[in-house]
């Protein structure tokens, strides 16, 4: 049995109403209109100072302790997926083909009730909050709009924190990655050009079809044969436009795809081999290509000493034999940015029912969660605030 504090029991139950609230009604990236309205006023009414609009739809708030003393940092993502729910549930989405299907409902309330909870302790602390309501994590944009905005201006924190639901994991477990924790992304967007033509004189067109079928292939070899056997990268092909007709040869070929590493110099020569073996293979075949890369986030690397102090609150609440090192994820969050600011660790809270012989796993349309999971993380974010403030 997980320790739970009387404070987050007490807040237990509002959590879980919100989160099937939030659930009802998501909200994709930078449409999160509702969900920042409701969490601006709770913030507001819980005497912090709020700054709303900053990238869009993200909040902060912000709360000075009374004495002067360490800024703790806490995130949470607010948005939803273009999913059409199909789990069966009584808080059902009622947004059509939108559907929380990461966990980022129970993330909000989970920061909210650790945000309730530490300003009932504010005049007492030595140092200061400053929560972060993130917009369009699933489009990995939302945290450098959200700092471009200004989001931490004036503020300079010294410790941050995120939680995640995750499925992968039983409820009463706390995972955490030491160091790389996941992987930066960038979007990648191919173009090859030959020369459109009829489909039954190929001779005298030049075929960008054929052409992008062999770059595919061969971008195989960059993670495969480019890479150290020992480091990790993904490299995926993951759209293709072409064509319009059976008979006719088109003039391009767009294709877009995600390049993930953990290591930035990695992740450097692996787009200059990119480019490299799409032109090359591209000019073999008479065409012309050009790769254009979107950097949408850097890596999550955890702070070595908040991953101990992650791990000690962990060990607190679940037991030390319940907290898990696990191995970085492939998935990417772009919390990086802030990490940015301050040093980070991001906790995985599980959250897979007991009775489940196979979870649904998240941006699955069938994504729930054991809500008691939630009690696990608001507990996690309120005893990791309190230790990085004394020892941050
Ligand atoms: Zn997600
Ligand atoms: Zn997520």
């Amino acid at each position: 049995m997980a320790h739970i504090s009387p404070a987050v029991q007490a807040a237990a139950q509002d959590m879980v109403a919100l989160r099937r609230d939030l659930h009802r009604h998501p909200e994709l990236g930078f449409q999160e209109t509702r969900t920042a309205g409701i969490v601006a006023e709770r913030l507001r009414a819980l005497g912090y100072t709020v700054r709303t609009g900053l990238g869009k739809t993200g909040v902060t708030g912000f709360l000075a302790g009374g004495k002067p003393g360490k800024t703790v940092l806490l995130r949470a993502d607010i948005d939803a997926l273009p999913i059409q729910e199909e789990a069966d549930v009584a808080w059902k989405s009622q947004n059509p083909g939108r559907m929380h299907a990461c966990g980022h409902d129970a993330h909000t309330a989970m920061g909210l009730a650790a945000a309730e909870i530490l300003a009932k302790e504010a005049s007492s602390l030595s140092g200061n909050l400053c929560f972060v309501f993130q917009p369009a994590e699933e489009l990995l944009i939302g945290a450098e709009a959200m700092l471009r905005d200004g989001a931490l201006e004036g503020v300079k924190p010294d410790a941050a924190f995120a939680v995640h639901v995750m499925n992968r994991w039983p409820v009463g477990t706390v995972a955490i990655c030491e160091g790389a924790a996941m992987t930066s992304a960038d979007k990648l967007i191919v173009t090859v050009t030959g020369r459109g033509g009829h489909g039954a004189n190929p001779h005298n067109a030049i075929d960008p079809i054929v052409a992008a079928a062999q770059i595919i292939t061969a971008l195989q070899t960059l993670v495969s044969r480019e890479t150290h056997p020992l480091q990790a990268a993904v490299l995926s092909i993951t759209m293709l436009k072409a064509g319009t007709a059976f008979n006719i040869i088109p003039d391009t070929v767009e294709m877009t795809g995600t390049l993930r590493c953990f290591d930035a110099d990695l992740r450097e020569k692996l787009l200059a081999a990119l480019r490299r073996t799409v032109e090359g293979v591209a000019a073999a075949l008479r065409c012309t290509a050009t790769v254009r890369n979107e950097f949408l986030t850097p890596a999550v690397v955890n702070d070595s000493s908040l991953t101990t102090l992650a791990r000690s609150v962990g060990a607190e609440i679940v037991g030390s034999d319940r907290v898990l090192t696990v191995e970085p994820l492939t998935g990417s969050d772009d919390v990086a940015y802030f990490w940015q600011k301050a040093p980070g660790c991001y906790a995985f809270i599980g959250s897979a029912k007991p009775e489940w012989s196979s979870a649904p796993a998240g941006h699955n349309a069938k994504f729930d969660i054991d809500e008691s999971a939630m009690a696990i993380g608001a507990e996690f974010l309120v005893r990791a605030a309190r230790q990085a403030w004394q020892t941050a």
